[in-house]
Protein backbone atom coordinates (compact mmCIF):
# COMPACT_ATOMS: atom_id res chain seq x y z
CA UNK A 1 0.00 0.00 0.00
CA UNK A 2 1.35 3.37 -0.82
CA UNK A 3 2.43 5.59 1.93
CA UNK A 4 0.53 8.97 2.62
CA UNK A 5 2.11 12.24 1.82
CA UNK A 6 2.83 14.47 3.74
CA UNK A 7 2.80 17.17 1.56
CA UNK A 8 -1.19 16.86 0.74
CA UNK A 9 -1.67 16.55 4.25
CA UNK A 10 -0.04 18.93 5.58
CA UNK A 11 -2.67 21.76 6.57
CA UNK A 12 -5.16 19.52 7.70
CA UNK A 13 -5.50 18.89 11.37
CA UNK A 14 -4.46 15.02 12.35
CA UNK A 15 -6.87 12.50 13.83
CA UNK A 16 -4.76 11.34 16.67
CA UNK A 17 -5.60 7.67 17.47
CA UNK A 18 -5.05 7.94 21.49
CA UNK A 19 -3.45 5.21 23.47
CA UNK A 20 -2.88 5.33 27.21
CA UNK A 21 -0.07 3.54 28.66
CA UNK A 22 -1.64 4.26 32.34
CA UNK A 23 1.43 5.71 34.47
CA UNK A 24 3.79 3.36 33.03
CA UNK A 25 7.83 4.99 33.45
CA UNK A 26 6.26 7.46 35.94
CA UNK A 27 8.74 7.43 39.00
CA UNK A 28 6.21 8.06 41.06
CA UNK A 29 2.69 9.66 41.35
CA UNK A 30 1.96 13.30 41.25
CA UNK A 31 -0.12 14.73 43.73
CA UNK A 32 -2.84 15.12 41.17
CA UNK A 33 -3.05 12.29 38.70
CA UNK A 34 -5.19 9.71 38.92
CA UNK A 35 -5.13 7.99 35.50
CA UNK A 36 -7.88 5.40 35.82
CA UNK A 37 -10.04 8.63 35.93
CA UNK A 38 -8.37 10.47 33.15
CA UNK A 39 -7.47 7.90 30.10
CA UNK A 40 -10.64 5.84 30.83
CA UNK A 41 -10.45 2.23 30.32
CA UNK A 42 -7.22 1.30 28.95
CA UNK A 43 -5.66 -2.08 30.21
CA UNK A 44 -2.28 -1.74 32.36
CA UNK A 45 -0.61 -3.23 29.75
CA UNK A 46 -0.83 -2.67 26.27
CA UNK A 47 -0.78 -5.56 24.02
CA UNK A 48 0.00 -5.52 20.16
CA UNK A 49 -4.10 -7.17 19.54
CA UNK A 50 -5.51 -4.24 21.84
CA UNK A 51 -4.01 -1.45 20.04
CA UNK A 52 -3.99 -3.08 16.64
CA UNK A 53 -8.03 -3.24 17.62
CA UNK A 54 -7.71 0.58 19.09
CA UNK A 55 -6.27 1.82 15.55
CA UNK A 56 -8.51 0.00 12.94
CA UNK A 57 -11.45 1.10 14.91
CA UNK A 58 -10.62 4.71 15.04
CA UNK A 59 -9.29 4.56 11.00
CA UNK A 60 -12.40 2.69 10.09
CA UNK A 61 -14.97 6.00 11.05
CA UNK A 62 -11.91 8.29 9.49
CA UNK A 63 -14.14 10.02 6.79
CA UNK A 64 -11.05 12.41 5.25
CA UNK A 65 -8.78 10.08 3.51
CA UNK A 66 -6.05 13.02 3.12
CA UNK A 67 -6.45 13.54 6.95
CA UNK A 68 -3.61 12.85 9.03
CA UNK A 69 -3.02 10.50 11.40
CA UNK A 70 -1.33 10.06 14.17
CA UNK A 71 -0.78 7.49 17.27
CA UNK A 72 0.03 9.03 20.43
CA UNK A 73 0.88 7.60 23.48
CA UNK A 74 0.11 9.37 26.53
CA UNK A 75 -1.19 9.10 30.09
CA UNK A 76 2.43 7.98 31.34
CA UNK A 77 6.47 8.44 30.70
CA UNK A 78 7.23 6.97 27.44
CA UNK A 79 10.21 7.31 27.35
CA UNK A 80 10.72 6.32 30.96
CA UNK A 81 9.31 2.88 30.28
CA UNK A 82 11.05 -0.03 30.35
CA UNK A 83 13.25 -0.22 26.92
CA UNK A 84 11.99 -3.11 25.65
CA UNK A 85 8.00 -2.19 25.81
CA UNK A 86 8.87 1.06 24.63
CA UNK A 87 10.35 -0.80 21.42
CA UNK A 88 7.64 -2.92 21.27
CA UNK A 89 5.18 -0.74 21.14
CA UNK A 90 6.70 1.80 19.19
CA UNK A 91 7.14 -1.30 16.43
CA UNK A 92 3.81 -2.19 16.51
CA UNK A 93 2.87 1.43 15.71
CA UNK A 94 5.38 1.91 13.04
CA UNK A 95 3.95 -1.06 11.12
CA UNK A 96 0.69 0.89 10.31
CA UNK A 97 3.15 3.54 9.28
CA UNK A 98 4.40 1.16 6.99
CA UNK A 99 1.15 0.27 5.70
CA UNK A 100 0.59 3.68 4.47
CA UNK A 101 -2.48 3.83 7.21
CA UNK A 102 -1.12 5.94 9.66
CA UNK A 103 1.32 9.28 9.32
CA UNK A 104 3.23 9.52 12.06
CA UNK A 105 3.62 8.74 16.42
CA UNK A 106 3.56 11.14 19.42
CA UNK A 107 4.36 10.60 22.76
CA UNK A 108 4.10 12.32 25.84
CA UNK A 109 6.45 12.11 28.58
CA UNK A 110 8.31 13.58 31.45
CA UNK A 111 11.26 16.34 31.04
CA UNK A 112 13.82 14.27 33.18
CA UNK A 113 13.32 11.20 31.17
CA UNK A 114 14.64 12.77 27.78
CA UNK A 115 18.06 12.76 27.40
CA UNK A 116 20.45 12.18 23.94
CA UNK A 117 20.92 8.43 24.90
CA UNK A 118 17.03 7.69 24.39
CA UNK A 119 15.92 9.57 22.00
CA UNK A 120 17.56 8.15 18.92
CA UNK A 121 14.88 5.14 18.67
CA UNK A 122 12.46 7.41 18.48
CA UNK A 123 13.38 8.99 15.34
CA UNK A 124 13.91 5.41 13.99
CA UNK A 125 10.49 4.98 14.27
CA UNK A 126 8.93 7.74 12.74
CA UNK A 127 7.65 9.90 16.37
CA UNK A 128 7.90 13.23 15.02
CA UNK A 129 6.04 15.06 18.51
CA UNK A 130 6.49 14.87 21.81
CA UNK A 131 4.94 16.47 24.31
CA UNK A 132 6.38 17.32 27.61
CA UNK A 133 4.73 17.60 30.62
CA UNK A 134 6.29 20.81 32.22
CA UNK A 135 3.06 21.52 34.59
CA UNK A 136 4.55 24.59 35.90
CA UNK A 137 8.31 26.70 35.48
CA UNK A 138 8.36 26.99 39.75
CA UNK A 139 10.35 24.72 41.33
CA UNK A 140 8.66 25.21 44.64
CA UNK A 141 5.44 24.48 42.86
CA UNK A 142 6.97 21.48 41.31
CA UNK A 143 7.82 20.24 44.43
CA UNK A 144 4.43 20.31 46.17
CA UNK A 145 3.05 18.89 43.08
CA UNK A 146 5.82 15.91 43.64
CA UNK A 147 6.59 16.02 40.16
CA UNK A 148 9.94 15.08 41.04
CA UNK A 149 12.00 17.37 38.54
CA UNK A 150 12.92 21.06 38.56
CA UNK A 151 12.54 24.20 35.93
CA UNK A 152 16.06 22.94 34.56
CA UNK A 153 14.76 20.04 33.19
CA UNK A 154 12.23 21.38 31.35
CA UNK A 155 14.63 23.84 29.54
CA UNK A 156 16.73 20.59 29.38
CA UNK A 157 14.59 18.51 27.38
CA UNK A 158 13.04 21.47 25.17
CA UNK A 159 16.97 22.05 23.79
CA UNK A 160 17.71 18.59 22.97
CA UNK A 161 14.52 17.96 21.34
CA UNK A 162 14.35 21.24 19.55
CA UNK A 163 18.40 19.83 18.46
CA UNK A 164 17.14 16.96 17.27
CA UNK A 165 14.10 18.25 15.29
CA UNK A 166 11.53 16.98 16.79
CA UNK A 167 7.72 18.64 17.30
CA UNK A 168 7.18 19.73 20.53
CA UNK A 169 4.05 20.30 22.72
CA UNK A 170 3.70 21.56 26.41
CA UNK A 171 1.87 20.95 29.27
CA UNK A 172 0.72 23.27 31.70
CA UNK A 173 -1.36 23.46 34.89
CA UNK A 174 -3.30 26.13 36.00
CA UNK A 175 -4.03 25.87 39.85
CA UNK A 176 -1.53 23.66 40.96
CA UNK A 177 -0.79 23.80 44.48
CA UNK A 178 1.68 26.95 45.95
CA UNK A 179 1.27 28.77 42.62
CA UNK A 180 -0.24 32.14 42.05
CA UNK A 181 -1.93 34.09 39.46
CA UNK A 182 1.85 35.87 38.98
CA UNK A 183 3.25 32.19 39.12
CA UNK A 184 1.03 30.81 36.32
CA UNK A 185 2.10 34.02 34.61
CA UNK A 186 6.09 33.18 34.75
CA UNK A 187 4.83 30.03 33.72
CA UNK A 188 3.72 31.20 30.38
CA UNK A 189 6.54 33.77 29.99
CA UNK A 190 9.18 30.71 30.31
CA UNK A 191 6.97 29.01 28.23
CA UNK A 192 7.07 31.99 25.43
CA UNK A 193 11.13 31.81 25.72
CA UNK A 194 11.10 27.94 25.05
CA UNK A 195 8.77 28.41 21.87
CA UNK A 196 7.32 24.74 21.89
CA UNK A 197 4.82 24.15 18.96
CA UNK A 198 1.84 23.34 20.77
CA UNK A 199 0.56 23.56 24.51
CA UNK A 200 -1.96 21.96 26.34
CA UNK A 201 -3.39 24.02 29.40
CA UNK A 202 -5.51 21.98 32.22
CA UNK A 203 -6.82 23.11 35.30
CA UNK A 204 -6.12 21.33 38.39
CA UNK A 205 -8.81 18.74 39.70
CA UNK A 206 -9.49 16.69 42.65
CA UNK A 207 -9.55 13.21 41.79
CA UNK A 208 -10.82 10.22 44.12
CA UNK A 209 -7.51 8.31 45.09
CA UNK A 210 -4.51 11.40 44.83
CA UNK A 211 -2.67 12.88 47.43
CA UNK A 212 -4.70 15.96 46.66
CA UNK A 213 -7.81 14.33 47.43
CA UNK A 214 -6.31 13.89 50.78
CA UNK A 215 -4.94 17.27 50.99
CA UNK A 216 -8.41 18.97 49.98
CA UNK A 217 -10.37 16.73 52.70
CA UNK A 218 -8.06 17.80 55.30
CA UNK A 219 -8.20 21.67 54.45
CA UNK A 220 -4.98 22.23 52.46
CA UNK A 221 -5.91 22.45 49.50
CA UNK A 222 -8.18 24.85 47.49
CA UNK A 223 -8.95 24.61 43.87
CA UNK A 224 -9.24 27.14 41.40
CA UNK A 225 -12.86 28.79 40.71
CA UNK A 226 -14.68 28.14 37.53
CA UNK A 227 -14.33 32.11 36.75
CA UNK A 228 -10.60 32.11 37.86
CA UNK A 229 -10.04 29.54 35.56
CA UNK A 230 -11.55 30.99 32.85
CA UNK A 231 -9.29 34.37 33.39
CA UNK A 232 -6.04 32.20 33.51
CA UNK A 233 -6.84 30.58 30.96
CA UNK A 234 -7.64 33.41 28.59
CA UNK A 235 -4.09 34.98 30.02
CA UNK A 236 -2.62 31.58 28.88
CA UNK A 237 -4.39 31.62 25.34
CA UNK A 238 -3.69 35.30 24.25
CA UNK A 239 0.11 35.78 25.54
CA UNK A 240 0.84 32.32 23.62
CA UNK A 241 -1.36 32.75 20.52
CA UNK A 242 0.35 35.99 20.53
CA UNK A 243 3.91 34.49 20.16
CA UNK A 244 2.41 32.05 17.60
CA UNK A 245 1.97 29.69 19.74
CA UNK A 246 -0.65 26.88 19.07
CA UNK A 247 -2.83 25.95 22.30
CA UNK A 248 -4.42 23.07 21.10
CA UNK A 249 -6.15 21.96 24.35
CA UNK A 250 -7.48 23.82 26.98
CA UNK A 251 -9.30 21.81 30.16
CA UNK A 252 -9.67 17.86 30.44
CA UNK A 253 -11.45 15.31 27.77
CA UNK A 254 -14.16 14.07 29.97
CA UNK A 255 -14.43 10.42 30.81
CA UNK A 256 -17.13 8.34 31.58
CA UNK A 257 -15.45 7.52 34.90
CA UNK A 258 -15.10 11.48 35.55
CA UNK A 259 -19.02 11.24 35.81
CA UNK A 260 -19.22 8.48 38.25
CA UNK A 261 -19.89 9.21 41.83
CA UNK A 262 -17.57 10.11 44.20
CA UNK A 263 -14.70 10.28 40.97
CA UNK A 264 -14.21 13.87 40.81
CA UNK A 265 -13.52 15.60 44.37
CA UNK A 266 -13.47 19.34 43.61
CA UNK A 267 -12.08 21.85 40.88
CA UNK A 268 -13.24 23.82 37.52
CA UNK A 269 -14.32 20.53 35.67
CA UNK A 270 -16.47 21.83 33.16
CA UNK A 271 -17.16 19.68 29.25
CA UNK A 272 -17.02 22.94 27.76
CA UNK A 273 -14.14 24.90 29.78
CA UNK A 274 -12.25 25.74 26.22
CA UNK A 275 -15.17 27.16 24.47
CA UNK A 276 -15.51 29.41 28.01
CA UNK A 277 -11.98 30.91 27.11
CA UNK A 278 -12.36 31.13 23.83
CA UNK A 279 -15.44 33.44 24.18
CA UNK A 280 -14.15 35.15 27.52
CA UNK A 281 -10.95 36.39 24.84
CA UNK A 282 -13.40 37.65 22.49
CA UNK A 283 -15.28 39.40 25.73
CA UNK A 284 -12.09 41.06 26.75
CA UNK A 285 -11.45 42.11 23.27
CA UNK A 286 -14.89 43.80 22.23
CA UNK A 287 -14.95 45.49 26.11
CA UNK A 288 -11.34 47.62 24.60
CA UNK A 289 -12.92 48.10 21.96
CA UNK A 290 -16.79 49.45 23.17
CA UNK A 291 -14.29 52.24 25.44
CA UNK A 292 -14.67 54.18 22.67
CA UNK A 293 -18.83 54.10 22.27
CA UNK A 294 -20.74 55.70 24.78
CA UNK A 295 -23.07 54.13 26.77
CA UNK A 296 -26.02 56.21 25.62
CA UNK A 297 -26.03 54.93 22.43
CA UNK A 298 -29.25 53.94 20.04
CA UNK A 299 -27.95 51.24 18.58
CA UNK A 300 -24.89 48.92 18.49
CA UNK A 301 -23.81 46.91 15.26
CA UNK A 302 -20.98 44.12 15.60
CA UNK A 303 -19.49 42.54 12.32
CA UNK A 304 -17.69 39.64 12.42
CA UNK A 305 -16.38 36.90 10.03
CA UNK A 306 -19.28 33.72 10.40
CA UNK A 307 -17.18 31.20 12.03
CA UNK A 308 -16.47 33.53 14.91
CA UNK A 309 -20.25 34.48 15.77
CA UNK A 310 -20.48 31.55 18.18
CA UNK A 311 -17.60 32.81 20.71
CA UNK A 312 -18.59 36.41 20.25
CA UNK A 313 -22.16 35.69 21.84
CA UNK A 314 -20.53 33.15 24.56
CA UNK A 315 -21.93 30.06 25.69
CA UNK A 316 -26.12 30.50 26.31
CA UNK A 317 -24.95 34.57 24.32
CA UNK A 318 -23.44 35.22 27.93
CA UNK A 319 -21.24 37.65 26.12
CA UNK A 320 -24.38 39.23 24.57
CA UNK A 321 -26.14 39.73 28.07
CA UNK A 322 -22.74 40.77 29.46
CA UNK A 323 -22.82 43.94 26.88
CA UNK A 324 -26.89 44.56 27.48
CA UNK A 325 -26.26 45.24 31.20
CA UNK A 326 -23.42 47.62 30.22
CA UNK A 327 -26.21 49.55 27.57
CA UNK A 328 -29.20 48.83 28.42
CA UNK A 329 -30.92 50.60 26.62
CA UNK A 330 -29.10 50.17 23.64
CA UNK A 331 -30.57 47.82 20.58
CA UNK A 332 -27.71 45.77 20.15
CA UNK A 333 -26.83 43.59 16.47
CA UNK A 334 -24.68 41.07 15.26
CA UNK A 335 -24.12 40.43 11.75
CA UNK A 336 -21.31 37.90 10.09
CA UNK A 337 -19.96 39.72 7.38
CA UNK A 338 -18.42 38.37 4.30
CA UNK A 339 -14.51 39.03 4.21
CA UNK A 340 -14.40 39.81 7.38
CA UNK A 341 -10.82 38.68 8.94
CA UNK A 342 -11.28 36.17 11.60
CA UNK A 343 -10.34 37.18 14.99
CA UNK A 344 -11.70 40.75 13.79
CA UNK A 345 -14.53 42.37 15.68
CA UNK A 346 -15.72 45.92 14.20
CA UNK A 347 -18.29 47.86 15.87
CA UNK A 348 -20.15 50.65 14.89
CA UNK A 349 -22.45 52.66 16.51
CA UNK A 350 -25.74 55.79 15.18
CA UNK A 351 -23.61 57.76 13.30
CA UNK A 352 -20.40 57.49 14.34
CA UNK A 353 -17.86 55.87 12.44
CA UNK A 354 -16.72 51.69 12.67
CA UNK A 355 -14.33 50.57 15.05
CA UNK A 356 -12.48 47.33 14.62
CA UNK A 357 -10.16 45.03 17.20
CA UNK A 358 -8.53 42.03 15.93
CA UNK A 359 -7.16 39.57 18.65
CA UNK A 360 -3.68 38.84 18.00
CA UNK A 361 -2.94 35.05 16.87
CA UNK A 362 -6.47 34.06 16.00
CA UNK A 363 -7.29 31.53 13.28
CA UNK A 364 -3.72 30.09 13.41
S1 LIG B 1 4.33 12.06 35.20
FE1 LIG B 1 2.31 12.38 34.25
S2 LIG B 1 1.36 10.38 34.07
FE2 LIG B 1 3.10 10.17 35.50
S3 LIG B 1 2.21 10.44 37.52
FE3 LIG B 1 2.91 12.45 36.88
S4 LIG B 1 1.14 13.39 35.85
FE4 LIG B 1 0.71 11.18 36.04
Amino acid sequence: MKKLSLESRKNSTPLIIPVFVMNSGCPHRCVYCNQKITAGNFPPEITKEFLDAEVHSYLSWKKDKQRNVEIAFYGGSFTGMDFAYQEKLLSWAYSFIQKGLVHSIRISTRPDCISEDNISVLKNFNVTTIEIGAQSFIDDVLQSAQRGHDAAAIVRSMTILKDHGFRTGLHLMAGLPKDSKEGFIYSLDKTVELRPDTVRINPVIVFRGTTLAEDFRKGNYKPLELDETVELCRLAWQKLSAAGIRVIRIGLQTTPEMEKDGAVLAGPLHPALGTLVLSSVFYDHTMKLLEKVSPEAKELHFNLSEPDISNFRGLNNMNISAIKKLYPRTKIIVRSIEGQKRGAISVSADSMGSFTVEIPGWGR
